[in-house]
């Protein structure tokens, strides 16, 4: 009579480590108590989900925080849904938002760390180990049902009220001896391994969430499945396996995972493997006509992080809007601690969500904003360099031909008090400094100037006119519309706006409207950053130049 072991060695006759031999080779971490080792371990199934940035950067923040290790773990056991490439774009899309792992995969030829393979694919030797040992002890066995007899069972099931799966005794090959098995195995009907659960469907499994604290979840009795037909184990198995022996202590994961704790309890209890603490993340929502939504692969632009990045929201306002959300008293701290890294802030389990994070594109512009605003102006200039090099050529060249000129323009105004807050992300600021490039200044005045239709266009010209023959611009701001004023008698302008309001009979206009020929003049448009400081970056030459376009215009 055959052995439960000569099954084992039957299905997998080349390994020969066992157990024991895995734990030597992947020893415990020397790492302080608190020392916290996480992972993201993403699947290769395209780009990197806005979700998904959010629980890698939690997990990596709790590690650091800790002083313990973050890895990264290619799952990548489902080769029907991978996208070739995505693995090592994961990783470095990870990186650009400084999320820097200390160990793990990195591209396909590439890893680092001494508890490698990092890709699943590679590891099917460990799992194999493992499993030969479930089968050895009669808790995984070979099962030979077809597509069509699972599916005949499952509509049998439902048909009938019965929960669907494949369990107790509607699991046919559960109870096989290994006489049966070894000989299915040897006429060469194809098979797949399933865990042999002990579970029962009316039982409850106390399980704990470092977020959610205790809860009460139904327990595992499905014989699920652990070893597919390609040799590949499924997620339950997998994750499992690795997340011992690469000694993981907080597995941080999203939400959708919480379901299927009860398996993954019931499997690590079957090895003897000691439990990590589980960290089930909220995910994020959208709003859509007063409901709530995950945020969506195919509807939603935002749910791919590329989106932020192309569309140049600088990568701390992203991370720090996650950091919002992840927790509720990230923002009062960042009131208070404005010079400090976002990196600094110590995240804690019991400030999370536990009913998904709703998410706001506005809040990510805003916050953007205020960093942008209160930034150095040469910072910027790298950043939006960084950004242009990639998605705006045309603003690149221009950069690049001559940096002190765009950095003069992202200093305008920056250095008051309250700085403009004009730009959310690096595509906004281009249109708004076109302008001052003569190409573009040309285009704009060939569509129009916005001058005011209640001025005579004459008395504009003749302003102007007088403006150009008289230009020599002040060395100081308040000089300057000092000078500004002066012109104003000649013209029967009011000196100021309260005078010209008290006595608009008296007034053909006031101080104001001058100012405002002289910015439409210059930038072709009614709002503009601040006049002097384009007065004074164009240099005369040039003001002069487009002093005499606009007056030419003025036919
Ligand atoms: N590969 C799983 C996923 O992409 C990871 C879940 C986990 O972190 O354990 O959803």
């Amino acid at each position: 009579m055959a052995t439960l072991l000569d099954l084992a060695n039957l299905i997998f006759p080349d390994i020969n480590l066992t157990i024991a031999d895995l734990e030597k080779k992947y020893p415990n971490r020397n790492l302080a108590n608190k020392a916290m080792v996480t992972r993201f371990a993403p699947s290769p199934t395209g780009f990197l989900h806005t979700g998904s940035l959010f629980t890698s950067l939690i997990s990596y923040r709790l590690a650091k925080q800790s002083g313990g290790i973050f890895y990264i773990r290619l799952e990548d056991t489902d080769t029907k849904r991978e996208i070739e490439g995505s693995g090592a774009d994961l990783v470095k899309q990870l990186n650009y938002f400084g999320i820097i792992p200390d160990e793990g995969y990195i591209n396909d030829e590439l890893e680092k760390g001494e508890y490698g393979p990092y890709k699943q694919s590679n590891r099917a030797f460990i799992y194999k180990v493992v499993i030969k040992h479930l089968i050895e002890i009669g808790r995984a066995y070979p099962c030979f049902c077809t597509a069509a007899e699972l599916d005949e069972l499952r509509t049998k099931q439902i048909q009938n009220k019965i929960t669907p799966g494949y369990y107790g005794i509607y699991a046919k090959y559960r109870n096989l001896s290994p006489d049966e098995a070894i000989s299915l195995i040897k006429e060469g009907k194809p098979y797949i391994i399933r865990f042999k659960s002990m579970g029962d469907e009316a039982n409850k499994v106390k399980v704990h969430d470092e977020i959610r604290g205790d809860l009460e979840l139904q327990e595992n009795y499905q014989d699920i499945v652990i070893l597919k037909g390609d040799g590949l184990p499924t997620y339950h198995f997998a994750h499992l396996v690795d997340d011992h022996f690469m000694h993981t202590t907080h597995v941080t994961r999203g939400e959708e995972w919480l379901a299927s704790l009860p398996i993954h309890i019931e499997l690590f209890n079957t090895l003897g493997f000691a439990l990590p603490k589980y960290a089930h993340l909220p995910v994020i929502m959208k709003e859509e006509n007063g409901n709530r939504r995950k945020l969506s692969k195919r509807k939603d632009n935002e749910a791919a992080v590329s989106y932020f990045i192309s569309e140049g929201y600088p990568k701390y306002a992203l991370i720090e809007y996650l950091l919002t959300l992840a927790n509720s008293n990230y923002e009062a701290w960042r009131e208070q601690n404005l010079d400090k890294s976002y990196n600094d802030f110590i995240l804690a389990f019991n400030k999370m969500s536990l009913d998904g994070a709703l998410f706001d594109i506005e809040k990510i512009a805003n916050i953007a904003k205020e960093r942008l605003a209160y930034k150095k102006a040469n910072e910027v200039e790298m950043e939006l360099k960084e950004w242009a090099k990639t998605y705006d050529n045309n603003f690149y060249q221009k950069i690049i031909s001559d940096e002190e000129f765009i950095t003069n323009i992202l200093n305008i105004d920056r250095e008051k008090a309250k700085p403009r807050k004009d730009y959310a992300k690096y595509s906004d600021i281009y249109p708004l400094i076109k302008f001052f490039y003569n190409d573009e200044y040309e285009n704009l005045s060939k569509i129009g100037f916005e001058w005011n239709p209640e001025k005579p266009k004459n008395e504009i010209k003749k302003i102007l006119t007088y403006y150009k023959d008289n230009y020599n611009l002040a060395n100081d701001e308040s000089l300057w519309f000092n000078d500004l004023k002066e012109i104003c008698p000649k013209f029967n302008y009011a000196e100021n706006t309260k005078d010209y309001k008290k006595n608009k009979e008296l007034y053909k206009g006031h101080v104001g409207d001058i100012a405002e020929y002289l910015r439409v003049a210059m930038t072709t448009k009614k709002n503009s950053p601040n006049l002097y400081s384009i007065l004074n970056i164009l240099g005369k030459e040039e003001v002069l130049n487009r002093l005499e376009k606009a007056i030419n215009s003025l036919n």
